[in-house]
């Protein structure tokens, strides 16, 4: 079986050129990066903004397995199948992070045959967003480190300083450390800390913002600091917006690639679903819905974390109303959830397979709160027998939920038929009545938070941690209230211990601390142990990557 990277490597990419002007763009707005990437030049949008929306679809998953339960793969295939099937189809997916890359992932471009190409470009630095945006994030941290000793005009608290620097790296020996050692021109002593680039605010600010201006306006909301008085210091006060935005000029435009069978495919920005709000950006799906029939989008991790944050966060700041959710299954994920071990997954077993249901059938439950009709597809494994393919089958027709299953790992295109025949089928007969599961404004939040842990996660209280309770006070006296909450949770349980899979009851939510991201626009709320800065595996994925003489890379899956 040929691997991942092979058959990207063995695919005939089409010049971009072309697969621009299969959705009608012409040369003048493509920036080009090489034969096979653009960049939307950034009037584009304006020429096209006012033609009619396409469909929405939401690619979302059941609690996943450590790999990754093929929502991209699936995605991917979904558009290259709805392609066949004569519909102008465009996926806006996220870019990846370099995190998981070298860790335990692998790439992000899909899988099998059903993938973004070049996969190799696009796993490892693309256009250059993720240094930009890293880059934009170090500096304003270099900035607030040389206020201070200049003199502290903005008498900053060091001891209450919350930018922290980023990387996009797994690197746990960055979490916590200290800054400023040395000789008194060395600068002023402090903890620092760093966080991935796709944890960071300005990922989520170039992520939710509309325009250029838009960008500013965010970047100069950011609260880096808390000054001696407890008043919040921003990134305006420091006079650093306008730098900030020149690093990001470029990465805030959408970026074109293509799957493997040339479906237009735009892939921008990246922030993780269990530590940030799991979307691409607003800007790309926009462009996409006016570009196509139907637009695909995918959001990370289950659909407690990703679909949760781009039903309440990402559409209703946006004004985006999603037409249709897919929800993918895998025997192998349900299996994981019925309590069996990451090794033995291979094996037939329907009784761990009815266990792990329970899973499903809540996240079925969870979206239908939001008033958008559900697919179900069944991502399928060669490891997958007919028995438990049939289970699956079963058990949703019985609830009468619309069932397909997907082969796009294995078929590309051809494999996504019936599952783009059943999106269609329901764009055609369901409507969509999308409704967020809570208001912004009437709603404090302490409710906005009670209201995800109880109707999404399952739990019967939300716990606050001491300083979680006294930040929430504060955040609602600087009148912070009115925001959507993200939360940070592990991606494997629907509750905060990730030990707890299938579909947990009687237990509470803990949250840990909360605050704000002003420029983003909402609230963070961590739950459990999650860390906004990952570590390397044991064994990870990077002692098998390389690369030749001719620069071909091996060892990206
Ligand atoms: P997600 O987006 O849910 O995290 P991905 O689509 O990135 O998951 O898939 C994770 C990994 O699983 C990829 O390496 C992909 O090649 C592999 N994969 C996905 N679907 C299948 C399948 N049906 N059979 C075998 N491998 C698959
Ligand atoms: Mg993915």
């Amino acid at each position: 079986m040929k691997t991942d990277i092979q058959i990207a490597q063995e695919a005939e990419l089409q010049p971009i050129r072309e697969v621009a002007a299969s959705l009608g763009i012409s040369e003048d707005d493509l920036e080009l990066y090489g034969k096979y990437k653009a960049k939307l030049s950034s009037g584009f949008m304006n020429e096209i903004k006012d033609r009619e929306d396409g469909k929405l679809v939401l690619v979302t998953a059941i609690n996943p397995t450590p790999a990754g339960e093929g929502k991209t793969t699936t995605s991917i295939g979904l558009a290259q199948g709805l392609t066949k099937l004569g519909k102008k189809t465009v996926a806006a997916l996220r870019e990846p992070s370099l995190g998981p890359c070298f860790g335990i992932k692998g790439g992000a471009a899909g899988g099998g045959y059903a993938q973004v190409v070049p996969m190799e470009d696009l796993n490892l630095h693309f256009t250059g967003d993720f240094h930009a945006i890293t880059s934009a994030n170090n500096l304003l941290a270099a900035m607030i480190d040389n206020h201070i000793q200049q003199g502290n005009a903005l008498r900053i608290d060091t001891r209450d300083i919350v930018w922290k620097r980023c990387l996009d790296m797994n690197d746990r020996a960055l979490r916590n450390i200290v800054v400023g050692l040395g000789r008194k021109v060395d600068g002023v002593v402090r903890e620092d800390h760093f966080v991935i680039t796709v944890a960071s605010e300005i990922m989520a600010i170039l992520c939710l913002a509309n325009d250029m201006e838009d960008l500013k306006k965010r970047l100069g909301k950011i609260i880096v600091a808390y000054n001696m008085d407890k008043e919040p210091v921003t990134a305006a006060e420091l006079n650093a917006v306008g730098a900030m935005a020149a690093l990001l000029k470029d990465a805030l435009k959408p970026n074109l690639i293509q799957t493997l069978e040339h479906t237009p495919a735009f892939v921008h920005g990246g922030p993780f679903a269990n530590i940030a709000h799991g979307c691409n950006s607003v800007q790309a799906t926009k462009m996409a819905l006016k570009l196509s029939d139907i637009t695909v989008t995918e959001a990370g991790f289950g659909a407690d974390l990703g679909a949760e944050k781009f039903l309440d966060i990402k559409c209703p700041m946006a004004g985006l109303s999603p037409d249709a959710v897919v929800l993918v299954a895998t025997v192998r994920a349900l299996k994981y959830n019925g309590g069996v071990s990451k090794e033995d997954l291979g094996r037939e077993d329907i009784d761990a397979l009815s266990r792990g249901i329970v899973n499903l059938e809540k996240h079925i439950s969870n979206l239908k709160q939001y008033g958008v009709p559900v697919v179900v597809t069944l991502n399928r494994f060669v490891t997958d027998t007919e028995a438990e393919l049939d289970f699956i089958k079963h058990f949703c027709e019985e609830r009468d939920c619309d069932f397909a299953l997907s082969e796009v790992w294995e078929k590309g295109g051809d494999g996504g038929i019936e599952l783009g025949k059943a999106v269609l089928r329901t764009l055609e007969t369901k409507k969509s009545e999308y409704r967020p599961l809570y208001s912004y404004e009437d709603t404090s939040i302490e409710e906005k938070i009670e209201t995800i842990a109880t109707k999404i996660y399952g739990a019967d209280n939300v716990i606050y941690a001491p300083a979680a309770a006294r930040q929430k006070k504060q955040l609602t006296e600087l009148g912070y209230g009115n925001l959507p909450v993200c939360m940070a949770k592990n991606q494997y349980s629907l509750s905060d211990d990730p030990k707890k899979l299938g579909r947990p009851e009687n237990f509470d939510i803990t949250i840990r601390e909360i605050y704000v991201n002003a420029g983003a626009g909402f609230v963070v709320a961590l739950t459990g142990d999650i860390m906004t800065m990952p570590g390397l595996p044991k064994k990870p994925a990077a002692e098998g990557i390389d690369v030749n003489e001719d620069g071909e890379i091996t060892g990206l899956f």
